[in-house]
């Protein structure tokens, strides 16, 4: 037996509750997992409270991310006792996912645990961090170097946000942090963030172009704030956008395109292929300094869950959120 957080319908409205499962209670999958730690990411939440309809098929057991050792295995790539991280492939949206003390998944969604981290520190990278160096990717493969400039971070405070600030930092790019909470700045400037706008400012109404302020940026908030980060971008220089913490939609002009070579480029981690998620993490074990963690990542018990997902809509999440399974 085990333990699970199962989301389920009661009169159109999810509801989340802790139960004991049987292994066999488990979907279909070549491998099982010991799951050692999962995290809350933004779409956890969305799940975990029914704000949009990331889960369709009920019951269902959320958690998009998780690592721990393998159980049981019928593939040949894994063995018993080998330590794995699995992110996306609509794990916890289509398939049970990482609130459990185990899962059962297909060996092809599983990454081997790169040398140099373990579960607790792939958790709290988790696929936040994932996400931040998939950014951070599409940012070096656009040419943006060090010396191209400055770059800009926004949802700052947040899990993607986060570990951007600091990976960029730690890499030698000067980066601006845009957060709605001053109260983040010394957590931020821990990170190695160089200087400070506020949310309130980065969303005001663009014109189509304003002065050049960044040669690159990441954006987790989408809406007001990505249509003024590209008007904002130098020539020649690249937005990676990842989120819509602020909004889907996005009322921009051609002009950062067509007037300043600005690129946009889009990053997804759920069906990220295997071989650039292997590269992606295995730049987090190198790029991670052992210090960062502590400062990071906070951990919860899978009890708290419910409660820590109207947090992380609400913005009240500093930095990464570890859910402790052992
Ligand atoms: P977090 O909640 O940890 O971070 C989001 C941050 O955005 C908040 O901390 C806050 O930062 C800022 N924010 C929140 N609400 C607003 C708002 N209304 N207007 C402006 N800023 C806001 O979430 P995650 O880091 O887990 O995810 C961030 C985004 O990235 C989400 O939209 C998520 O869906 C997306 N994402 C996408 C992935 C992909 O594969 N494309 C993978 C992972 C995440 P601050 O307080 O500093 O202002």
């Amino acid at each position: 037996m085990f333990k699970a957080l199962i989301l389920s319908q009661v009169e159109g409205k999810t509801h989340a509750e802790i139960r004991r499962l049987n292994v066999d209670n488990l979907p279909e999958g070549e491998v099982l997992v010991d799951i050692a730690y999962s995290s809350l990411n933004y779409k956890d939440g969305l799940a975990v409270t029914g704000t949009g309809k990331i889960i369709r098929n009920f019951p269902m057991v959320p958690g998009i991310d998780f690592a721990g050792t393998v159980a049981e295995s019928a593939s040949d790539r894994f063995k018993p006792g080998d330590q794995v991280i699995l992110t996306g492939w609509g794990v916890g949206e289509r398939h049970w996912g990482g609130f459990a003390q185990k899962a059962r998944v297909k060996a092809d969604w599983l990454v081997p645990m790169p040398a140099g981290l373990d579960a607790k520190q792939a958790m709290i990278i988790g696929t936040a961090g994932f996400t931040a160096m998939l950014c951070v990717m599409a940012l070096e493969e656009s040419g943006v170097t060090p010396d191209s400039g400055n770059l800009v971070v926004t949802g700052a405070a947040g899990g993607v946000g986060s570990v951007s600030v600091l990976l960029l930092s730690q890499l030698g790019y000067a980066v601006t942090a845009v957060s709605g909470r001053p109260e983040t700045q010394d957590f931020l400037t821990g990170l190695g963030a160089k200087a400070f706008i506020s949310r309130e400012e980065m969303s005001r109404p663009a014109h189509p172009l304003e002065s050049q302020n960044w040669a690159g940026a990441v954006d987790v908030v989408g809406g007001n704030t990505l249509a003024r980060v590209l008007a904002e971008m130098q020539y020649g220089g690249t937005v990676a956008a990842c989120g819509l913490a602020g909004g889907f939609e996005l009322n921009t002009t051609v002009m950062p395109f067509i007037l300043r070579n600005v690129s946009l480029r889009g990053v997804d981690s759920v069906s990220c292929p295997p071989a650039r998620r292997l590269r992606a993490w295995e730049r987090l074990a190198a790029a991670m300094p052992p210090s960062a963690y502590a400062e990071l990542g906070c951990a919860i018990a899978l009890e708290e869950v419910p409660q820590a997902a109207k947090d992380i809509l609400a913005g009240r999440i500093q930095g990464r959120l570890l859910v402790n399974l052992n």
